[in-house]
């Protein structure tokens, strides 16, 4: 059957060829790990998850490959911002390798919870070091590069289609790419291959090269790691939105000039999840972690479900009003289908034209570019089908799951086992307090933080007493 994925180069969506039949060859972006990774980051990466078993599910097998940036100063473009590795180390008393570590545990960690699927390889930029000199190697002999100030750059205006993926105009890429003014550069856009000369004089990241003691460039881990483990052509590279006008666009510049053919054959983005119409960014410091959504008193895959009710090339607005939302949404499509698993009767027989018909509806949606509501949509529809039986729901859901990823089919702990009555009695005591020192926002916080965990308060004449919701 066909899939339809959006290409953003070229701006349509288009049916996939796969290079090699029924494979998909999968190519995402990793994290910078100097800090932990953001719900906006998060949001990328559940995409590509759902891009993932969307395929797996209509049976393709997917060999997917991650980097994971694990250099600090490899974040900035060109020489510009600060040594984010270094400035972790700092803060935290740590060596930058212990950071990298601390954040990469804590990056998958993340994903564990919210049953983001491990890649197939993880490939760390600072065990490829060798990969990136061959690299420049091929660029320096086939007269892409120039050195200038003991650093190798890029040269923009040798590849011809430098602006093809971001579709804008050189002057725009200009502005989109804020550059600092370099220079040693022949064009603004020229990209650092190697640092020799860098700002940052007493690196401890650096290795031997022909050019010299130092560092690699930003975007030159993608090209070269994915050329190892990948080859020379991608079925599909992912990334967030941000990364078009000058990362993947470096990329491509780099790996085509190196090749000297096409390199990827589809280019997928994931839009930006914003909080008050602003962007999240992690240099900035100011952004909302996974575990802050926890201690919130929501479980990580309402966040997953909250993503997955929008369509990935959509911006999403995050609050915690609407995650409440979604959180309270999947609780009772959960319960819905709880109640149907309770009902099964084991000598129900499945029909299975019947389930075939459900899951063409399913598969319709998913390989119509991940079209995530409405493949809610069919499960719903699911639920409530009376001409189907209890076993072929249920059978049904586990089968869709696979892509959700939403562990539809467990029951929640506190179904099981109650809930964390030690935190309650520990938020009520604390609200108690607030209240008699009349700081009625934080009492205020308390409640609604309670409220997330579906907790009722109610007054008696003893003080305050609770229950479930
Ligand atoms: P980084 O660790 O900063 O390299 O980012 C990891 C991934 O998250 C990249 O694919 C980025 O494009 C993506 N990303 C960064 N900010 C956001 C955001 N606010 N919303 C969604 N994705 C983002
Ligand atoms: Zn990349």
């Amino acid at each position: 059957m066909s899939f339809y994925v959006y290409n953003s180069y070229g701006k349509k969506k288009e049916e996939f060829v796969p290079l090699k039949k029924n494979h998909v060859g999968l190519y995402t972006c990793g994290p910078t790990v100097y800090n932990y990774a953001h719900i906006g980051n998060l949001r990328t990466y559940i995409f590509e998850d759902v891009l993932k078993k969307s395929f797996e599910h209509l049976d393709y097998d997917v060999k997917h490959v991650m980097n994971i940036t694990d250099v600090g100063h490899l974040q900035s473009d060109a020489d510009a911002g600060e040594d984010k590795m270094e400035l972790g180390a700092k803060r935290e008393n740590k060596t930058v390798w212990e950071i990298a570590k601390y954040y990469e545990d804590a990056f998958f960690n993340d994903c564990d919870k919210l049953n983001i699927k491990r890649p197939s390889i993880v490939c760390r930029a600072t065990e490829h070091i060798k990969e990136m000199i061959e690299l420049i190697k091929v660029l320096e002999k086939k007269g892409y590069t120039y050195i200038s100030n003991g650093n190798v750059y890029f040269e923009i205006d040798k590849f011809k289609d430098y602006n093809k993926l971001a579709n804008l105009s050189m002057e725009e890429l200009e502005a989109g790419s804020r550059v600092e003014l370099d220079e040693n550069k022949k064009n603004p856009l020229d990209f650092v291959l190697w640092f020799t000369n860098s700002k940052f004089k007493n690196q401890i990241m650096q290795w031997d090269s022909p050019w010299g003691r130092g560092f690699p460039g930003w975007h030159l881990e993608c090209s070269a790691m994915s050329l190892k483990y990948l080859g020379e052509r991608i079925d599909i590279h992912c990334g967030g939105i941000d990364h078009i006008p000058v990362h993947h666009t470096n990329e491509i510049a780099q790996s085509e000039a190196a090749l000297g053919h096409k390199w990827v054959n589809y280019w997928m983005h994931g839009e930006f999840l914003v909080v008050d119409g602003g962007k999240m960014s992690k240099s900035s410091g100011d952004f909302l972690t996974l575990s802050r959504i926890i201690e919130e008193g929501f479980k990580p895959l309402d966040y997953r479900y909250f993503c997955l009710q929008s369509r990935y090339r959509k911006q999403l607005i995050f609050s915690f009003d609407a995650l409440n939302d979604a959180a309270v949404s999947l609780k009772k499509l959960k319960s819905k289908i709880a109640a149907v698993a309770e009902s099964v009767n084991e000598k129900d027989i499945l029909d299975m034209g019947k389930i075939r018909n459900y899951k063409e509806k399913f598969a319709d949606q998913i390989s119509d570019d991940l079209n995530m509501p409405n493949a809610f949509t069919v499960l719903s529809d699911v639920i409530k089908d009376s001409e189907l039986n209890a076993k072929e729901k249920i059978a049904l859901v586990f089968d869709f799951d696979k892509v959700f990823s939403l562990n539809l089919l467990e029951k929640d702990a506190e179904n099981l086992s109650g809930v964390d009555e030690e935190l309650v009695e520990r938020l009520i005591a604390e609200r108690n307090e607030a209240r008699s020192s009349k700081n009625w926002a934080k009492a205020d916080e308390i409640r609604d933080k309670l409220n997330h965990m579906n907790i009722e308060l109610v007054d008696t004449k003893e003080g305050v007493s609770w229950k479930l919701k």
